[in-house]
């Protein structure tokens, strides 16, 4: 008797325990039939939060191929964007003033100059820049000297009617290339020397303005290095048609560090950049 009971227990203890464990299994093979589901869904909202915040970042900040990379786990889940472009230009930036022959300086405009070397002034936001650029060329072994740097309107119109300007064939806005062809001295209100954003600099040893300051080593590093100061040099040989000021391979304009190492790494005059 004590014996049937023993086995009837147990046997209730086994048949109670082996509907547990069948339970406890079925419970295991639905978790690891769903965990899939529930998990890309988990993962997939994260892909989304984490994707939208890199996204916003890269429109802000346009980020480098090596920072897409760097996120590369999240585009294996989500479709990518397609690469932004840089951010266009503020155009209404003041290192970004566009002067030339079809577009005068704003009435008025006068910029706040401190004085950088000798007598030479440059508008004060630039002029820190400008020390820089002279102190770090001067230590890579070069002689730069400015040669130009701020003109009033009465100092461009004495240089443009000296250099044998007349006003009756220069300024027209409707005509980019005008009659006078490309120009070696702007006419007055349509210099960048006037609104202090604009250097003329030659080596000490050689001071000819013209194309031979190209082949000269201070102006080769002033050229390949000046980016990095926020200067271009403004008036290349191929760009003559858009800018219609001659080749001077001794003008350096202010345009502030992004946009001249935009426009250096595009091959862009700053028409082109603005446009
Ligand atoms: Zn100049």
């Amino acid at each position: 008797m004590v014996y049937l009971r023993r086995k009837l227990f147990g046997n209730s203890q086994i048949r109670h325990h082996g509907s547990m464990i069948l339970t406890a299994a079925a419970l295991v093979v639905l978790l690891v039939l769903t965990a899939p589901l529930i998990t890309n869904k988990v993962f997939a909202a994260q892909d989304m939060s984490g994707a939208t915040t890199d996204n916003s970042q890269q429109d802000i900040e346009g980020s480098s191929p090596e920072r897409d990379a760097s996120t590369g786990s999240d585009s294996d889940t989500v479709p990518s964007c397609p690469t932004q472009n840089a951010a266009a230009p503020d155009t209404s930036a003041w290192s970004l003033l566009l002067v030339n022959p079809w577009n005068k300086i704003p009435d008025g405009y006068l910029p706040d100059l401190t004085r950088v070397e000798q007598d030479y002034e440059v508008d004060v936001r630039c002029a820190d820049d400008l020390k820089q650029m002279l102190a770090d060329c001067r230590n890579a072994g070069f002689d730069p000297r400015i040669c130009s740097a701020y003109r009033s309107h009465t100092m461009q119109a004495e240089l443009f009617y000296l250099n044998g300007g007349d006003l009756k064939d220069t300024l027209n806005p409707n005509t980019p290339s005008n009659d006078a062809g490309p120009r070696a001295v702007a006419t007055p209100d349509t210099s960048e020397h006037q609104i202090g954003l604009a250097v003329d600099i030659v080596d000490g040893a050689h001071r000819q303005l013209d194309d031979s300051q190209a082949d000269h080593p201070t102006q080769q590093w002033l050229m390949e290095n000046c980016r990095h100061y926020g200067f271009v040099l403004r008036y290349p040989a191929d760009k003559i048609d858009i800018t219609g000021i001659i080749f001077e391979p001794w003008h350096y304009r202010y345009v502030g560090k992004q946009a001249a190492q935009e426009m250096y790494e595009r091959g862009l005059c700053l028409e082109e950049y603005l446009n």
